[in-house]
């Protein structure tokens, strides 16, 4: 098959584009590169640097593509905080752009990454698709945003879309940014460096942690499954596991004491987040491989070969 990936040089991108190139697809990425690296990507893989909202750039390259991907966003919780007119215009504006050039160039599917972070907070222990969702943060609305804009525009226009609503990935390639880097490169990076450990909060954030090889096999899952036409689906592990938990796995995982550091909670999260399941298994076949302790031990391993 031909495959678009917006941006597919970031994180989980490019671990599904060097996937689906793997198996002998063509795969075109596209990434302004704004948080995303293109050297990981598999030499096979036709890599063009640009924005989502360049129409003619997009029009060319969805050319003859049997599905998109439709990953390019800005993606942390805390910062949507302190830039959401930032997140509505990429996350939400970038979307409506890329359904607007699909209908234009004829293509007839796309899989939208979603995010757990649509739910907010809710008085269940796992969540599942029929709750309304009520997003705290201006990132859970522009994912929500986007799946509206997609199911609504896609009906509209005879297009197959499906939203994937990714729980917490983690995994090899994960950036750890200055500011606002996810918990558990950040807390791997910290306790090898013999640095302490900071934790916002008293540790008792839940969320569902899921490795990144088992989000790709969902999402090259949802490229060509029948009768998932104007879903949303989870893509979770449907376990919880807290951050106190998650330092514990990790000390035991590397063999090392963290120096724990307690301080105030910051906004942008809700108090657990753990996915219902049911649905990808059933749409999907999703059965995730990786548990969170090998996850983690597969992480330790590379970030001690590296010598990081
Ligand atoms: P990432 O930041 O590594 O990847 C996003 C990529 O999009 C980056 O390479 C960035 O350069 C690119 N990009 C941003 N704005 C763009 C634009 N206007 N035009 C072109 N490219 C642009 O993040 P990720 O973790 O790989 O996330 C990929 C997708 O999955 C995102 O849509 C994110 O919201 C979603 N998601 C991720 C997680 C997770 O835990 N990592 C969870 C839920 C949902």
């Amino acid at each position: 098959m031909r495959f678009l990936i917006t941006g597919g040089a970031g994180f989980i991108g490019t671990a599904l584009a060097n996937y689906l190139a793997r198996q002998g697809h063509t795969v075109r990425v596209l990434d302004d590169l704004s948080a995303g690296d293109s050297a990981n990507l598999d030499p096979a893989i036709h890599f063009t640097r640009g924005n989502v909202e360049d129409k003619p750039k997009v029009w060319r390259l969805l050319n003859k593509i049997d599905c998109v991907y439709h990953l390019a966003a800005r993606v942390s919780v805390p910062e949507s905080v302190l830039y959401p007119q930032e997140y509505n215009n990429t996350n939400v504006g970038g979307t409506v752009a890329i359904m607007e050039a699909m209908r234009d160039a004829g293509v007839k599917r796309v899989v939208l990454a979603s995010s757990g972070a649509v739910y907010g907070e809710q008085e269940v222990d796992k969540v599942n698709e029929a709750l309304p969702p009520y997003p705290d943060s201006p990132y859970g609305v522009s994912k929500l945003a986007a799946e509206g804009y997609v199911r609504t525009i896609g009906g509209l226009w005879g297009i197959e879309t499906v939203a994937l609503r990714i729980f917490n990935a983690y995994g090899p390639g994960q950036a750890v940014p200055p500011t606002h880097p996810p918990v558990i490169p950040q807390f791997i990076r910290q306790i090898l460096g013999d640095g302490s450990l900071v934790i916002f909060g008293q540790g008792e954030q839940i969320r569902d942690y899921i490795y990144v090889d088992d989000v790709v096999q969902a999402l090259v899952a949802a490229a060509t499954a029948a009768g998932i036409n104007r879903q949303v689906i989870n893509i979770g592990t449907g376990s919880g596991t807290s951050i106190r938990q998650l330092v514990g796995l990790i000390e035991k995982v590397s063999g090392r004491k963290a120096q724990t550091i307690f301080n105030p909670s910051i906004s942008g999260g809700v108090s657990s987040l753990v996915a219902d399941t049911s649905r990808a298994r059933r749409l999907l076949d999703l059965n995730p491989q990786v548990t969170l302790e090998d996850g983690l031990a597969r992480l330790i391993e590379r970030s001690r070969q590296r010598g990081k």
